[in-house]
């Protein structure tokens, strides 16, 4: 999908035809122009020709049907991962922001893999219209958007902001800002420019260490941007937006899951009301450096929770979405 080159075609046009091929593509979710059938038969066939709606992808699906995962060829036959969830009353997708990551944080496929470039933000909403076109058969739409999947969204802040526009776009997708999250490895820079904008979306940190030592050697960019310097960042965020944020703490089995680690995160945490912490059972990943990471043990975890109950510490514990489609946290790597 080109909106250039769609503007294009339609420049002989009356002007009210390009909000019906916006709506037709980006409300009705079609799949081929001949599906508009509020457009001139003779456009359809034009816009077939000359701006395809095809989305090169293969979806597999978990054993228990909730969560998919898609590989979509993009045009240049890179690939991306993008997963749709399907729970409650919700459908949220997680789309990638970049092929491939360039943080190399140790535990994560993605950042494995290396960097290869960023999404365009039509790449970045190619992953929710799929999403949307298969929905569209149980007459659901998609209500959640997560950048978890592969990249570094402030990494690709301009593109990831212009796709959220069209998102939250009443004409387009109608996905308010509150339902839109984005995860962050924690770039003091994409935070302060996040609480510059008027925007009500969820900020998550992937924090996954209290102390700079532990989490330099998980996150090299801790080595750029301090807990201390991350922290302030994240305070001054609150303070102009009033939002919770979110700070992911995955659990890896030796490593950040002991007594003392909870207790350091729930020193971490303090008081603040506006802060949530989100535990995330590690997720084995295939690496060629010869994974050594394991999810902790159910008893550790247990315990782990008793102590940030005790602490009073606000937390979640997040659900395996997809771990036998390779569909989980970090677990995307572009690969069929
Ligand atoms: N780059 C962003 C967004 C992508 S990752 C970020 O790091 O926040 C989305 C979440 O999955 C992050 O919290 C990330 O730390 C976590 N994650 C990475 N590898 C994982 C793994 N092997 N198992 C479980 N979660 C993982």
């Amino acid at each position: 999908m080109n909106i250039e080159k769609l503007k294009e075609v339609l420049q002989d046009q009356p002007k009210f035809r390009f909000r019906q091929c916006y709506q037709a593509v980006f409300f009705d979710f079609i799949k081929n122009w001949d599906e508009a059938t509020n457009l001139p038969l003779s456009l359809r066939v034009e816009l077939n020709k000359n701006c395809p709606l095809d989305i090169n992808s293969e979806i597999s699906e978990s054993k228990n049907k909730k969560t998919f995962k898609a590989l979509i060829t993009l045009s240049d036959k890179e690939k991306i991962e993008t997963v749709l969830m399907r729970h409650g009353n919700r459908n949220t997708v997680c789309v990638s922001a970049q092929i491939g990551c360039p943080l190399k944080c140790k535990f994560c496929a993605t950042g494995q893999m290396g960097f290869i470039r960023d999404l365009e933000s039509m790449e970045i909403i190619e992953q929710v219209l799929l999403w949307s076109r298969y929905l569209k058969k149980y007459d659901e739409r998609v209500t959640n958007i997560v950048f978890m999947g592969m990249g570094e969204p402030f990494l690709n802040y301009e593109n990831v902001m212009q796709s959220i526009k069209l998102l939250n776009d009443h004409q387009a997708f109608n996905i308010g800002a509150r339902h839109i999250s984005i995860s962050t490895v924690g770039l003091v820079d994409g935070i302060k420019k996040l609480a510059k904008e008027d925007l009500q979306i969820n900020l998550a940190i992937s924090l996954h260490a209290t102390n700079d030592k532990l989490r330099s050697e998980l996150m090299p960019i801790n080595k750029e941007f301090h807990l201390t310097e991350l922290f302030r960042a994240i305070d001054d965020y609150i303070e102009k937006t009033n939002r919770r944020v979110m700070f992911e703490y995955l659990l890896i089995k030796g490593i950040n899951d002991s007594e003392r680690d909870a207790r350091s995160l729930a020193k971490i945490m303090g008081n603040n009301k506006l802060y949530l912490v989100n535990l995330i059972p590690y997720n084995p990943i295939e690496s060629g450096l010869g994974n050594k990471f394991k999810s902790s043990d159910n008893r550790t975890i247990e315990k782990f929770m008793e102590i940030l109950t005790q602490e009073k510490v606000n937390f979640t514990q997040r659900y395996k979405f997809g771990k036998d489609i390779k569909g989980a946290c970090g677990q995307l790597a572009g690969k069929e």
